[in-house]
């Protein structure tokens, strides 16, 4: 995306206030809402040509809105693609991928440490279906070498993960995915292209939950793919037109404003969960810290790269406790404690949500599996906002020092 008077590309700061539809005769400077789910057409001829996808017009909202579509352009030129869609959330946009890249016999490798929805999705809602899936740990590369089969389409990574903060090498895993002849898909949710953009490492699609940190204020649900113009085109467009997970032109109004402050919330929130993993690290109540910003994280050096040396804003944190009742409660009473930090499973807002993801985001999964994953009692994960970090410490301390 460039200057339209024909100057240099722009910066990301720029495209994201500035990439949009064409203003109105009206000359508004926010961008246009438009409220509309039809749209009227200049003559037969036209809406016939526009049907048939031989002229560029709006005929329906289902599939084509110009709000949707300064959304969809704005972040196509945050993540350095050629185009975007836009989906009614982040579960629709990976709906939207399985529907538009594979069929009965094909097989897709996934990270075990994907968005829980994402691996009931694919590994029991697409197996009805014929779709054959293999889930591998996140960070080992040879496993997901070793699970690549002759009918394997689609390669799905998530980095870094919820709530371990894993990161997976994402240039390794789109080589592997190209000598196999597949496309490789990054949910880039918890970095946001703020911080990484899977396209710059050979990612072929870049899956969003607007819902998180593009609106970044906790307001509306959203979704999307970034791709380029013929996937978006020949693959999710047709899914679009038939299925229907269509963002609401509200929606897309809200995250478009949203995308105006990405950078400057990014840059901020990271910066204070960097602090705040390293306050968290001398605290005696606490065991252990996950942050990709800590050089012991076991990716450290890969994220940073990755990640142009931000962390991001998600930190997670294990009490320390001798057996999984204590861990429990000492997390409980943490959480129990806050006053001013908001107990959410929520993540990607202006407000700091603390969650327990063993009894709320991992709740269905067994001990046992819990355990496998990592995803202990004592664990609590922080999506880190704009508070001023004296507060946000001053209100996990009133627990924390009431457990130690
Ligand atoms: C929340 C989330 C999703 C799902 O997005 P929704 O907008 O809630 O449907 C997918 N992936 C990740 C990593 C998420 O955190």
């Amino acid at each position: 995306m460039s200057d339209p008077r024909g100057a240099a590309p722009w910066h990301p700061e720029t495209a994201a206030v500035r990439v949009a539809t064409p203003r109105t005769p009206y000359g508004e400077n926010a961008e246009a809402l438009f409220l509309t789910s039809g749209f009227v057409q200049p003559s037969a001829q036209a809406a016939a040509a526009r049907f048939a996808g031989d002229e560029d017009g709006y005929t329906y909202a289902r599939y084509g809105n110009p709000t949707t579509a300064s959304f969809e352009q704005r972040l196509a030129a945050l993540e350095g693609t050629e185009a975007a869609i836009a989906t009614a959330s982040g579960m629709s946009a990976i709906l939207m991928l399985c529907l538009g890249l594979l069929q009965a016999g094909d097989h897709v490798v996934c990270s075990q440490s994907m968005f829980g929805a994402t691996i009931k999705l694919i590994g029991s809602d697409l197996a009805k279906f014929g779709v054959a899936s293999t889930f591998v740990p996140q960070a080992d590369v040879d496993a997901w070498r070793a699970a690549v089969r002759p009918q394997t389409r689609l390669l799905l990574a998530e980095t870094p993960t919820n709530p371990l903060t894993e990161v997976c090498d994402i240039a390794a895993l789109a080589d592997i995915a190209h000598a196999a002849g597949a496309l490789l898909a990054v949910d880039n949710c918890f970095a946001t292209p703020a911080l990484q953009r899977p396209v710059e490492w050979g990612a072929d699609i870049v899956v969003h939950s607007g819902t998180k940190f593009l609106d970044g204020q906790g307001r509306v649900m959203a979704g999307a793919l970034c791709a380029r113009r013929a996937l978006v085109e020949e693959k999710f467009l047709p899914v679009l037109r038939s299925a229907g997970m269509t963002l609401a032109p509200f929606n897309a109004w809200v995250v478009l404003k949203g995308l105006e402050t990405l950078h400057l919330r990014l840059q901020a929130q990271s910066a204070t969960a960097l602090r705040l993993a390293h306050w968290l690290l001398a605290h005696p109540a606490v065991a252990r810290v996950h942050y990709p910003g800590l050089p012991h994280h076991p990716q450290h050096a890969l994220a940073m790269r990755q990640q142009r040396g931000c962390g991001g804003a998600i930190v997670a944190f294990e009490v320390r406790a001798d057996d999984v009742q204590t861990g429990r409660e000492r997390a409980f009473a943490v959480l129990d404690a806050l006053r001013v930090l908001s107990l959410s499973t929520n993540l990607g807002d202006t407000k700091t949500l603390c969650s327990h993801p063993a009894s709320t985001s991992h709740g269905r999964l067994t001990e046992a599996q819990r355990q496998a994953a990592g995803i202990t009692q004592g664990l609590i994960r922080i999506s880190v906002g704009l508070e001023h970090f004296d507060d946000i410490t001053a209100d996990l301390a009133r627990g924390l020092d009431a457990i130690r």
